[in-house]
């Protein structure tokens, strides 16, 4: 209960612990040794880091908590390429988040949540069915990564910020985390190991010129009826905006923007749908990502929507790749756990 009184840590910027220090009669450089103990070493305690002066390491631990939400629940699958995991997080105030780690071929790719629940209303998405609950802190967003390296005593290796909510819908507290995450000195996952999936949030995606992390934009329809059938924010930004915004951008084979495709048949899927795309994209500037409709059998909110075919799915494919686009089908992993896309929705077990 003391921790109430106090500032959890891991909520803190490399900035903010700057200035503390300085205030606090410290050197500058204290906040880096600091956050290099946390984010690097990761120890917690702040009597173990034994490069801080004895009074700056007691004051940290009179003004500051650093514990860890606590992982309450696993998921996992395996087959023969590697395994996933979904894990259910408790945070400080007793709501629940989730994450999952897909770990195939050498890659460990932690999928991060951004919000609790999502105010987007994406019909497709089953975290949209929970509503919107509150933006989660920068804590709580890289915590998600110290737990799970945790438990998996290894380093992640790429993150997408594909969990449950609107990352750009967040975005003050997702640049801050990513500041901590793609730090050398602390968690040190590079930027373009990380990818940032938006629904199309343009307002707060202006430098896209200047990006350094990958950008994933889901598109999931080609003209506008559609898309503001299934997608809510096409209303406030339409796909002329989305392409405008892209095609204005100068070629950049390193980081070109993927263009997600959420398949749901018949009503996104007709493959006269392949020829519009094309006219509106370029190769030299996007790639095109798949993603086969996932739906939980039991599923409520998506009862009214199927997954396109296997012959749709490879025809949609096959025209975008002919028309000189790299595309990839995101088979998604850790389905029959209910980790797949759009399928994280924190069941709130523990609020009874
Ligand atoms: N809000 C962000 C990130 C979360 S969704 C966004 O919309 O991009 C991450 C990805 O999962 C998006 O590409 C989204 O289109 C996809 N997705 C959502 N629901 C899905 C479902 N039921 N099946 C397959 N993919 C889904």
């Amino acid at each position: 209960m003391e921790n109430k009184r106090k500032d959890w840590i891991f909520d803190k910027s490399q900035k903010e612990l700057e200035k503390y220090c300085i205030t606090s009669g410290f050197k500058k450089y204290g906040a880096t040794q600091i956050m290099k103990w946390i984010y690097r070493r990761k120890t917690f305690d702040f009597a173990e880091m034994t490069d801080l002066s004895e009074s700056l390491r007691k004051k940290l631990a009179n003004n500051f908590c650093a514990e860890t939400p606590k992982i309450v629940d696993t998921k996992y699958e395996e087959d023969s390429d590697g395994y996933s995991k979904k894990y259910l997080i408790k945070l400080s105030d007793g709501e629940t988040i989730e994450s999952v780690l897909i770990n195939y071929r050498n890659r460990k790719t932690l999928c991060v949540s951004s919000q609790i629940g999502c105010k987007m209303g994406c019909v497709y998405c089953e975290t949209s069915g929970l509503g919107f609950i509150r933006n989660l802190t920068s804590g709580e967003i890289i915590s998600q990564i110290l737990v799970i390296e945790d438990d998996i005593e290894n380093k992640i290796t790429n993150i997408v910020f594909m969990g449950m909510g609107e990352p750009l819908d967040n975005i003050a507290e997702v640049e801050k985390s990513l500041d901590i995450i793609s730090n050398a000195n602390f968690i040190a996952v590079a930027p373009r190991k990380i990818t940032i999936s938006t629904c199309g949030v343009l307002s707060t995606l202006p430098n896209i010129e200047n990006h350094k992390y990958k950008i994933a934009i889901s598109l999931n329809a080609a003209d506008n009826i559609t898309r503001s059938k299934i997608m809510p924010i096409n209303k406030k930004f339409p796909i002329e905006n989305i392409v405008k915004l892209i095609n204005d951008r100068k070629p950049s084979i390193h980081n070109k923007i993927t263009i997600e495709y959420v398949l749901i048949k018949d009503i996104n899927d007709h493959i006269g749908n392949t020829k519009k795309l094309i006219k509106m994209f370029s190769p030299s500037k996007v790639k095109f990502n798949l993603i086969p409709l996932n739906k939980e059998k039991k599923s409520i909110y998506l009862k009214n929507f199927e997954t396109s075919d296997d012959k749709t799915i490879a025809d949609f494919k096959s025209k975008l790749f002919k028309a000189g686009f790299t595309v990839t089908i995101r088979f998604s992993k850790a389905q029959s756990v209910n980790g797949g896309c759009g399928q994280l929705k924190a069941e709130k077990i523990y609020s009874q």
